[in-house]
This record gives structure tokens, C-alpha cells and sequence, in this order.
């Protein structure tokens, strides 16, 4: 669904992304796992357009967008701050984005009941979001992402905010959901467990370059280089 070609980003003289080829394929869980400062929430950002490459190329569904708006890319993307309006309600705040995109009423409140009931969130509508729990909280801000109706979903540690019981629980919920609703997933951790429990390709990177991919039993078991072989298997 996603290929970059040498794409390249800098800030002054930092190079943050170096000339990196990726492909996203349609329907899969990737996982961008990686230190902390090797580029991934910035990778994540060059393919949602909410930063401009450098040099390079990236093609969304056969078309060019390396240059496009974000608006124009047929994309979603959940942040680690779940970005919630205090002032609206839970439903309020699930169709916000629908109501600037003037989807009509009908399909918004069925976009709505549907996201309701994929996140169980169902009986919530009503309340602020300063009356909910943080995994309720990142329920919602997975439900804003479901009534887009994009099947692509770019996720930047969205479970960071939760203490380990709910992570792990919501980490079940995103897997199932991605599955039942067959959407392509590209989530960004710096957490192996995460990565290597729920994506199906793991794309581990180094210093704005790939490391090693593959599926997570591979990166686990067969580590091409000594910063896999180093990362993959210590403790977090
Ligand atoms: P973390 O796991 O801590 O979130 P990350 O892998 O997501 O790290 P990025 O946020 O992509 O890392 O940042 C990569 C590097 O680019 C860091 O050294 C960061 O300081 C730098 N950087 C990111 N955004 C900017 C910016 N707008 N201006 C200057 N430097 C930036
Ligand atoms: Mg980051």
C-alpha cells in the first residue's frame, strides 16, 4: 500500500531519515521498532505529510503523494497523546473529523454506532473525556480513526500513556480490530515486546536507516547484524 524510495530527511545538518527504501504492504501490522531518536516518529510523519521529504519518492496506493496535503493521502493516525477536545463528548469526539469532511448525518451516526461497538465504548458516548480511564481515553482516539473509514492507520506508541495491565489488554484490542476490519497498520514502538508480539512485519531502524525486516520470529531468531542481534532480546 506504502512504497518509499530513497527518501531522505535532515534537520540542519542532522540526517534523520538516509536515503530509506520501505514498502507497506496492504493489510499487514508493521511494526517501526527502534531506539529512541532513530527516526521513526519521524518516518511516520513523512508518509501521513505532516513533514516534506528532503529528497525522494513516496506512492500511496499507486499514486505519487509525495507532495500531497495530508487531507489528500486517505490516512489515519493515532498519537500517543490521545489529542482528545475536553469540551465535546465521546461521541462528539469521535465524529469531529467527519463533520469538517461534511459526511452527512445518517452516515456519520452509523460510522459512529459501529466505532461504538468495535471499541466497546458503547453507554460512554455521553461522558467528556475527563471522565474517562486513559484506556478508555485511547479507545476513543482509536475510535476516531475507525469512523474515517481509511484503511490505512498510522499509529505512533499509542499504548505509551497506559499502565502495563491496560497496554497489554488495548495492544489485544488494536491486534483484533486490525484483523476484523483488515486495515494496514504501520505502528511505531520502542518496545520490542510490542513489536514482536503484534505485527506481523517488523521493520527495525538504526540511526534513520533499516536494520533488519522481516517477520518478528526472524528478527528474534536470525539477527543479520550486531545492532539486531544487540537490540532484539535485551532488556527493555
Ligand atoms: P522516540 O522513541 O524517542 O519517540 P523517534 O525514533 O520517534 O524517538 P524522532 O522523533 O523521529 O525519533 O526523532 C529523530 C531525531 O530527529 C531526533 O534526534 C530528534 O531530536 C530529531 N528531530 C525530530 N524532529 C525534529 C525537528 N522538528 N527539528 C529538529 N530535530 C528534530
Ligand atoms: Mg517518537
Amino acid at each position: 500500500a506504502i512504497r518509499m524510495q530513497g527518501v531522505h530527511k535532515a534537520f540542519g545538518d542532522h540526517v534523520v531519515i538516509d536515503h530509506l527504501d520501505l514498502n507497506i504492504e496492504k493489510g499487514r501490522f508493521t511494526a517501526l521498532l527502534g531506539p529512541s531518536g532513530c527516526g521513526k516518529s519521524t518516518l511516520l510523519r513523512l508518509m501521513a505529510g505532516l513533514e516534506d521529504v528532503d529528497k525522494g519518492q513516496i506512492i500511496m496506493g499507486g499514486k505519487d503523494v509525495t507532495y500531497a496535503l495530508p487531507a489528500q493521502r486517505c490516512l489515519s493516525m493515532v498519537f500517543q497523546s490521545y489529542a482528545l477536545f475536553p469540551h465535546l463528548s465521546v461521541a462528539e469526539n469521535i465524529v469531529f473529523g467527519l463533520s469538517v469532511r461534511k459526511v452527512n448525518k445518517h452516515e456519520r451516526d452509523r460510522r459512529l454506532q459501529d466505532a461504538l461497538r468495535l471499541t466497546n465504548l458503547g453507554g460512554l458516548e455521553h461522558r467528556k473525556p475527563g471522565e474517562l480511564s486513559g484506556g478508555q481515553r485511547q479507545r476513543v482516539a482509536l475510535a476516531r480513526s475507525i469512523v474515517s473509514g481509511h484503511d490505512l492507520c498510522l499509529m505512533d506508541e499509542p499504548l505509551s500513556n497506559l499502565d502495563a495491565k491496560l497496554r497489554h489488554s488495548v495492544r489485544h484490542e488494536i491486534r483484533a480490530l486490525q484483523q476484523r476490519l483488515e486495515m494496514t497498520v504501520v505502528y511505531v514502538t520502542h518496545d520490542q515486546t510490542e513489536a514482536l508480539g503484534m505485527a506481523d512485519h517488523v521493520v527495525l531502524l538504526n540511526a534513520g536507516r533499516i536494520a533488519q525486516q522481516g517477520p518478528a520470529q526472524q528478527l528474534y531468531e536470525q539477527p543479520e547484524n550486531t545492532f539486531a542481534a544487540g537490540f532484539i532480546g535485551s532488556p527493555p
